[in-house]
């Protein structure tokens, strides 16, 4: 399993990304559904602060001090760093669970930071934020994970295998190769449409997809599928899972993103169905 969503627009949303045990965003019921994996997490990152995408929080904080698993575990949130909503939240949270057995950090973010996740020496991992379009009276961020990896110089380029290693022995990796920012994963947040700059190059995007039909739309605040499929179209992106889809597709939604994707070869489009629980 690499990747758990749950997500029904207005209701509730959440993504759990098991590789590095990141959260994005904690709607309700995650606690009931996650059940010991809770204890798994080591970050969990707000995209904005409204009640379908932390109202699963407190419940978690709560699980973890109280479930039976590694209780002592520190937990890290991100939230941009701008939202009341979300600070408002937090202090409530302090207040009524003073006595926690584990550590929890709150940490206000902005979109020129770079978390660091991962760092085993060879390969560092983080994640970006950055602000998206959604109303007005929430900020709110997507966030890429991206992965800082190294190429070969092209100087380079014609060595043998051994030849490289004995030059990486005497001059150093940084001699030889340079060091390139490969993004894996891309969560849009709630948005309409994002700028094809900031999904270029993803190996995977999600992609909220609140509109199946651009009609049912009032207000510019979230997504509609021709918007995604335009982006998809200019950026080349490969793989692709649309999510916060509204439930009043719920009878409708596969026959709808099947045929729209019909028109794409070389696409792999899948979508969270509203309200129930996606695992890959
Ligand atoms: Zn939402
Ligand atoms: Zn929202």
């Amino acid at each position: 399993m690499q990747l758990m969503i749950y997500s029904k627009a207005l209701f509730s949303t959440w993504i759990y990304y098991s590789p590095d045990r990141l959260l994005f965003d904690a709607g309700e019921g995650i606690s009931s559904y996650m059940g010991n994996k809770i204890f798994a997490i080591k970050k969990i990152f707000l995209t904005h602060g409204h009640a379908d995408h932390i109202a699963g929080l407190w419940g978690i904080i709560n699980s973890r001090n109280n479930a039976m698993g590694d209780r002592e575990k520190r937990l890290e949130i991100y939230f941009p760093k701008d939202s009341n909503a979300i600070r408002e939240y937090f202090d409530f949270i302090k207040r009524v669970n003073s006595e926690l057995k584990y550590e929890l950090v709150f940490y206000p973010i902005d979109e020129s930071d770079k978390i660091l996740i991962k760092d085993n020496g060879n390969t560092k991992r983080f994640v970006v934020p950055f602000r998206v379009k959604h109303t007005m009276s929430e900020p709110a961020f997507g966030f890429n994970v991206v992965e800082e990896r190294r190429k070969l110089k092209e100087e380079f380029l014609n060595l043998s295998k051994e030849k490289i290693v004995e030059l990486i022995k005497k001059h150093g990796k940084e001699c030889v190769t340079y060091s390139y920012e490969k993004k894996i994963l891309t969560i849009s947040g709630d948005t309409m449409a994002l700028e094809p700059s900031i999904v270029e190059d993803t190996d995977l995007l999600l992609h909220e997809c609140t509109f199946l039909n651009r009609k049912d739309r009032k207000g510019e605040i979230h997504a509609s599928l021709d918007e995604v499929m335009e982006l998809i179209q200019k950026t080349g992106v490969k793989n692709v899972v649309l999510y916060h889809i509204s439930s009043r597709y719920e009878s409708t939604a596969d026959r709808i993103i099947k045929k729209v994707s019909n028109h794409f070869t070389d696409l792999n489009l899948e979508y969270v169905y509203p309200g129930k629980l996606w695992i890959r």
